[in-house]
């Protein structure tokens, strides 16, 4: 290009309204609580968050509250009490929290505690850090009033252990299906944002793996002036590309919620060359009111609840 034209080129590209969209005040959604999460088991959470939003309540009590449900749900393979463990046959708990105020709490690699969600907050309310992680976790967590508990039940043991029969960490730690998430977002009646993410993340992954789901900006984001944004899938491809936080910021920068998370899914089958097998599923909430939805794959699926119907829905994959 010439240099006369790299230079319009770049003039246009300033005034573009993309750029200048985020200087636009959005329009809030007030009265009319939304709350959208992950999976079919985002179902039964959304339940649990709509009766905090009803009595008026908060959209970080919402999100607390929905997940919740997720961690304490034996049957439920990969969050909380259940999860799939690791490779040496450990559950550890990934989880992290956001509030409207932009406050935000984590906690990785954290075993034996039920509900990592409530550590996490914890952690954004009583602390001055945003995350602690392994022993200094649960050391956290036992102090403040959680319990000790074995969250390794039967049937994952079982199944953990058919797995250890055919595989070692050195051919199929890797990628497999047997990983979803659990985020969580809502907006409540005065129209504030929050957002929540909980995992055991991938099944038989190497002891000690982190995935994007306890880190802000990875696993979920919440702007309040803009929007939230959670993810669910390879945690990897998501903290190589700053998902959720790309997702937000692309609305910030005025893409629609969908937009923002096409963009985000394009990005990464962008940067893995065109194609691969993985799964990434993103879902966000404008300030607007407004949601997304993307992923690589099919079989994503999202529960959202809006004007009074709680609802699952299939997303359209990119690949
Ligand atoms: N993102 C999670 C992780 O990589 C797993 C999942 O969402 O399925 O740990």
């Amino acid at each position: 290009m010439k240099r006369r034209n790299f230079i319009k080129a770049g003039a246009v590209g300033l005034a573009s309204p993309i750029l200048l969209a985020g200087k636009k005040k959005m329009k809030v959604n007030k009265n009319n609580p939304i709350i959208v999460s992950t999976w079919l088991h985002g179902i039964p959470a959304n339940e649990a968050s709509i009766k905090v939003l009803k009595k008026n309540g908060s959209a970080l009590d919402a999100v607390e509250a929905g997940v919740r449900v997720t961690e304490a749900d034996a049957e439920n393979q990969s969050v909380g009490l259940g999860g799939r463990p690791d490779s040496e046959g450990n559950v550890t708990l990934d989880a992290c929290i956001m509030d409207s105020d932009g406050n935000a709490g984590s906690v990785a690699f954290l075993q034996n505690i039920k509900h990592p969600i409530s550590v996490a907050r914890k952690v954004m309310e009583k602390t001055d850090h945003v995350m602690l992680a392994g022993k200094g976790a649960l050391k956290f967590a036992l102090e403040n009033g959680f319990k000790k508990e074995n969250l390794l039940t039967e049937q994952s043991r079982k199944e953990w252990l058919e797995w250890k029969k055919d595989n070692t960490i050195k051919d199929s730690w890797g990628p497999n299906d047997d990983h979803d998430t659990i985020t969580s977002l809502a907006q409540d009646n005065d129209g504030n944002l929050s957002g929540a993410c909980t995992t055991s993340g991938l099944a038989y992954k190497l002891h000690g793996r982190v995935g994007d789901s306890p880190i802000i900006g990875a696993g979920m984001y919440v702007d309040n002036e803009v929007g939230a944004a959670g993810a669910t899938g390879m945690g990897e491809l998501v903290m190589k590309t700053c998902g959720s936080f790309l997702v937000v910021e692309l609305m910030r920068q005025g893409y629609s919620a969908m937009e923002a998370c096409n963009e985000a899914v394009d990005r990464i089958i962008k940067q893995e060359g065109g194609k691969t097998k993985l799964q990434v599923g993103y879902i966000a909430l404008g300030k607007d009111g407004s949601i997304g939805y993307s992923s690589i794959q099919k079989g994503f699926q999202y529960a959202l609840y809006k004007n009074g119907v709680n609802k699952l829905f299939d997303v359209k994959s990119l690949l």
